[in-house]
């Protein structure tokens, strides 16, 4: 487990469509380690390996949920619109980051204090947009420091290792991901040519895996991503199933919550073909069906004339919560269980 890696991935600011500082990360760490690296005007890193005839492509997106300036009024407290899946209820009090072009501004997340509020406001949930951040910066001063409309912002939250082989940090989802693919790419020696595309915007509609799955042309696209575990208390087993510390998740499918609409039927034989692979190599795993998510090999399945595509995912406590738990087994595993499917010859 490289965790000085892991932890300046997962801590490095990136929210969708401002991913700069994680590509730039990716391609010191991987230097020396491909055949090729190149950007494209989207932002995808793609990072090739290997020359087989059959292409396989591995997706893991770079960008995290955040948030981005709304407005500025006179006195400096900034309002602010969601970038992603943001709940309303983990945002107060957090610490945030505000990436002026010149100065990266510290703040914190405020509203109105209990003591002000009246007896009904005290029983509802704090939505945000009554929410506001406070830099301590007057409304001069930030512009001064290049925040203005559309800035970026990023939570503040270190990597913290906790008892029993856990980690928790911010965007685990789906630096969890760059990390295994990282690692992957590293130690393979491919069969096949893979193409590792580190990609951008999937938190706000797969958008960077819908353009790269199309410059790659795949023979098969794989994801790799996070997932939910369910195992602690309310959430009950059934509900989600998928447990820290029991193996990377190989997808079966996932979607809307009322229909799997929207998602990924994870092709058969893709999933029956990793799930050899692990078998054979005595790495654990589990199976998952996923209501209410998908992952960028929802995007990858429908480029050209289609593309049989899976996903692996890394269970993960508290998803979209800025304090993702995740296992550095889990992470191990799924690092030598890519590496073989990039080492094995493909079933397409
Ligand atoms: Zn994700």
């Amino acid at each position: 487990m490289n965790l000085n890696l892991l932890k300046a991935i997962s801590e490095a600011p990136g929210v969708s469509g401002f991913e700069y500082g994680v590509p730039t990360l990716i391609r010191k760490e991987l230097g020396g380690h491909t055949d090729g690296m190149r950007e494209d005007r989207f932002g995808n890193l793609y990072v090739s390996k290997g020359n087989g005839k059959r292409t396989l492509m591995v997706a893991a997106h770079t960008d995290e949920i955040g948030l981005i300036v709304k407005h500025i009024d006179d006195k400096g407290f900034i309002r602010f619109a969601k970038l992603g899946g943001v709940p309303d209820h983990i945002l107060l009090a957090q610490r945030v980051s505000v990436h002026g072009m010149k100065e990266r501004v510290r703040g914190v997340i405020g509203c109105k204090a209990i003591h002000v509020m009246k007896d009904e406001e005290k029983k509802q949930l704090v939505t945000y947009d009554k929410m506001f951040i406070d830099t301590g910066a007057t409304k001069d001063q930030l512009s001064k420091m290049g925040v203005s409309v559309g800035t970026p912002i990023t939570m503040e939250r270190g990597l913290t290792e906790l008892k029993g082989d856990l980690v928790v940090a911010k965007a685990m989802d789906d630096r969890a991901g760059c990390y295994m693919l990282i690692e992957a790419l590293k130690i393979a020696k491919p069969a096949n040519k893979v193409v590792g595309v580190f990609t951008v915007q999937e938190e706000v509609g797969l958008r960077g895996a819908t353009m790269s799955a199309f410059a790659v042309k795949p023979d098969i696209g794989i994801a790799i991503d996070t997932t939910i575990a369910g195992d602690h208390p309310e959430i009950g087993e059934s509900e989600a199933p998928v447990k820290l510390g029991y193996g990377p998740v190989i997808l079966a499918a996932d979607g809307r919550r009322d229909s799997l609409g929207g998602g990924l039927i994870a092709n058969p034989i893709i999933r029956g073909w990793i799930m050899d692979l692990a078998d054979k190599s005595k790495i654990p795993y589990q199976l998952e069906v996923l209501e209410g998510g998908t992952t960028d090999a929802t995007a990858m399945q429908l480029a050209h004339e289609g593309v049989p595509a899976g996903c692996i995912s890394i269970p993960s406590r508290y998803v979209h919560s800025f304090s993702e738990v995740v296992s550095k087994k889990d992470l191990d595993s799924g690092v030598k269980l890519l590496a073989k499917m990039m080492e094995s010859k493909l079933p397409f």
